[in-house]
């Protein structure tokens, strides 16, 4: 047994078929459901008209003073040219505090085995297994961090 479609449900797959080829039952359902429907008939007229229309519009070329600038624009701010975020010597500091650190969890996390629990842990093994939470949790917010900063940057850049 096989339902009537709705109106709306035409419309739909005739929407559809705008952007994709319907299947052969679709089709029949439409073409079955306009015979007997004057305003899925207009929907259809409508639509067509629509189309034509949008596709014979032709969109203006942007002035050639517009383009010169927008291309100028792109290429002073393109990322070359932006100072570095971070001074070269912040940056060898971070990364000498990284290996500091990661030597030093090494060495605190030396004699922990799998059966251990955060309670058997010496004072310095829970120091480094918070260390390893604290580095986690910074890692997950970095991104959401990093692009606010350079929204707020971008923002005082533009006004
Ligand atoms: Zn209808």
């Amino acid at each position: 047994m096989t339902t009537r479609p709705s109106c709306r449900d035409v419309e739909l797959l005739a929407l559809a078929g705008e952007d994709r080829e319907l299947a052969a039952g679709e089709r029949s359902l439409v073409e079955e459901h306009r015979r007997d429907c004057g305003r899925c008939r207009a929907f259809a007229a409508d639509r067509l008209a629509i189309r034509a229309e949008t596709a014979a519009l032709r969109w203006p070329e942007p002035p050639d003073a517009l383009v010169r600038k927008t291309r100028r624009l792109l290429l002073e701010s393109a990322p070359e040219a932006r100072p570095a975020v971070l001074p070269a010597w912040v940056l060898v500091a971070m990364a000498l505090v990284a290996v500091a650190t990661g030597l030093w969890l090494a060495v605190s996390l030396a004699g922990v085995t799998p059966d251990m629990t955060l309670a058997d842990l010496p004072v310095a093994g829970l120091a480094a297994v918070l260390i390893i939470i604290q580095s986690a949790l910074t890692l997950l917010f970095a991104p959401v961090v990093l692009r606010t900063v350079r929204a707020r940057r971008g923002a005082s850049e533009s006004a």
